[in-house]
């Protein structure tokens, strides 16, 4: 006998990253009664920690910006990185839908993004674009209107703030970086905005200026708020109920007890990757083994993917990553993404033999890869080391070491992590490594770097390099020779910022079976889900920017709905 249901609902989506919830949003606009749950005391899930950057081709905000995109230039992209086993008609999918979702999202929430002139990571293939303009990025918003709701939204994550508590909005990041003009009263402003938030700043750590990954999930859960969608929080998927070939509901844990859920138009599984389940990538990535160097949130456990295999669900890509190379800070629970420390001039990485292996400044994508084979091939790439110049240490940040800040005054844990050396041989010693090897590889970079080249591994060439050089740095942005004592060392991580095979799906975003037919009211998006870009990353966004076009794909077919 079938059992009787605790609650029934039109959707249940399972995670509140920004894909479920902007799932959930446009479920609830086609007027669907619809219930998030989530498994963590916090909602937003990686997404909130994230920079919040969506890649979105064709867009009318790209328009408006004076950026003509081509929907088949994009798909030609898309459709040359991603792998061969990902079909096109998912990559059609999200090509075609991501420019009406980001309309949908800015009508019907107070999220606002920008296009940026960021280029795409391979933006000399063919229909690549070195201009930019399909990287989106979210504007800042005020989360005072969230209540109380603020409280228990994710942090941004360390990488993606300022001193583990200040958000900053994208634009911010490059008057900081370069301490461009305005840059000083710019951080006093925001400083001074933050400390002075009362009463509220006596009872939580927390920036109600949201910007970045903040931003997005703060302003989704306004318009679920204001529509009254729940989310429970603490209320982790264990099970899926199949009855015949349709998924009927599913099984939770609420107050520590069983708890059934009826969804009679869909389950959508929006519950993240296995960034945190050392066991599942030791059996499916072992490419990328650490689930400590993940940048995921520790309830990324992989269990929603679990379950699906459970009732019969195919599954595509599990060895694989949004690959990155990541510090670490000891006590942390999770690696801090590196996105612009490698591009700027006047440091280098090397392994464990004190050699450079590749280009510093290419997409932490590819860096990650690389990283991940060298250390499955010989063993010396983790940790591998950033090494700089006294210049470098004062000009720009490293990771979790802020310039301008004394040595002495980091905080403990970087200087756990912080080596320095008056010679480079000394340095060379004090973390392991062969000092004339260190040696040899610094000089011979300093030879090319001093007339702006790298015969090696051709960094700052490519467009995307420059994207975070220094541009007042001649004639090579990414380009200056490590020559001022004292000189510094950082270890340097492969890791990532979640997986990204999962269960298999198809163009409208519904879990297909081992036999290749949709299960029937069972959906998937998100990192819980193959990616459609296959093992690549051919932009900056291409993790949240699909996460939200098919959680905006899945709600319209559950719902039947063009609103
Ligand atoms: C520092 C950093 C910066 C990044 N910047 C960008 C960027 O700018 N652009 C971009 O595209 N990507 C970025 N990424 C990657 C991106 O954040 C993730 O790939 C993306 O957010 C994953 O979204 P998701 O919806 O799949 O999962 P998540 O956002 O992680 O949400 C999953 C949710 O599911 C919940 N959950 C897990 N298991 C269960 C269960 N059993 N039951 C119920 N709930 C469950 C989790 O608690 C979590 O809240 C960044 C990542 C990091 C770490």
């Amino acid at each position: 006998m079938t059992q009787a249901w605790d609650k029934e609902v039109d959707i249940l989506v399972v995670g509140s990253g920004a894909g479920g919830m902007l799932c959930a949003l446009v479920g609830a606009q086609a007027r669907a009664d619809v219930l998030i749950g989530d498994k963590d005391r916090l909602w937003g899930g990686t997404s909130a920690t994230s920079g919040g950057g969506i890649w979105i081709p064709g867009s009318d905000v790209a328009r408006q910006a004076g950026f003509e995109d081509n929907l088949e230039d994009a798909f030609t992209y898309v459709r040359a990185l991603s792998a061969d086993n990902v079909s096109s008609a998912n990559i059609r999918a999200f090509v075609d839908n991501a420019g009406p979702m980001l309309n949908w999202l800015m009508e019907h929430t107070p999220v606002r993004y920008m296009a940026f002139p960021y280029p795409d990571y391979h933006a000399e293939n063919p229909g690549g674009s070195t201009a930019g303009f399909r990287t989106h990025l979210p504007l800042p918003l005020d989360g005072k209107a969230l209540g109380k709701d603020i409280r228990t939204q994710r942090f941004a994550s360390p990488a993606a703030s300022l001193f583990g508590y200040l958000n900053w909005h994208f634009d911010e990041t490059y008057a900081l970086l370069y301490r461009s003009k305005g840059w000083l009263k710019m951080l006093i402003r925001n400083m001074a905005k933050y400390w002075f938030d009362w009463p509220f700043r006596f009872t939580s750590r927390k920036d109600r200026r949201l910007t970045l990954g903040n931003a997005l999930t703060g302003g989704l859960r306004l318009a679920l708020n204001e529509r009254k969608v729940p989310l429970w929080l603490e209320t982790p998927l264990t099970e899926l109920v199949r009855e015949g070939d349709k998924v009927t509901g599913v099984i939770v844990t609420r107050h520590g007890k069983p708890f059934r859920i009826r969804a009679r138009k869909g389950v959508v599984l929006a519950a993240g990757g296995f960034d945190k389940n050392q066991s599942m990538r030791d059996q499916n990535a072992p490419l990328y083994p650490s689930a400590l160097h993940s940048g995921g949130v520790s309830s990324n456990t992989g269990d929603t993917i679990r379950a699906g295999r459970a009732i019969g669900a195919g599954a595509l890509n599990l060895q694989s990553a949004w690959a990155a190379p990541v510090f670490y800070v000891p006590g942390e629970d999770r690696g801090r993404l590196s996105t612009i420390e490698r591009a700027l001039p006047g440091c280098i990485m090397v392994n464990g033999s004190g050699e450079r292996y590749l280009n510093e400044a290419a997409s932490y994508h590819i860096v990650g890869q690389q990283m991940a084979r060298r250390q499955k091939e010989y063993g010396d790439a983790s940790p591998s080391w950033m090494i700089f110049d006294h210049r470098y240490r004062h000009l720009y940040a490293m990771g979790p070491l802020y310039p301008l800040i004394p040595d002495w005054a980091q905080p403990h844990a970087v200087r756990q992590i912080l080596k320095k050396g008056r010679s480079i041989q000394e340095l060379a010693r004090d973390i392991g490594i062969d000092a004339a090897a260190l040696s040899d590889t610094v000089a011979r970079f300093n030879v090319g770097a001093a007339k702006g080249e790298d015969l090696q591994f051709h960094r700052g060439e490519a467009t995307y390099d420059k994207m975070y050089g220094d541009p007042r740095n001649a004639p090579n942005p990414c380009l200056r020779a490590i020559d001022q004592g004292p000189f510094y060392a950082m270890p340097i991580y492969p890791g990532d910022i979640g997986t990204n095979g999962g269960l298999l799906t198809n163009a409208k975003g519904q879990v297909v079976g081992e036999g290749g037919e949709a299960i029937s009211g069972l959906f998937a998006i998100g990192n819980n889900a193959a990616s459609s870009m296959g093992e690549s990353y051919p932009g900056a966004g291409v993790t949240i920017g699909p996460a939200l076009t098919f959680g905006y794909i899945a709600a319209r077919t559950m719902t039947g709905s063009n609103t």
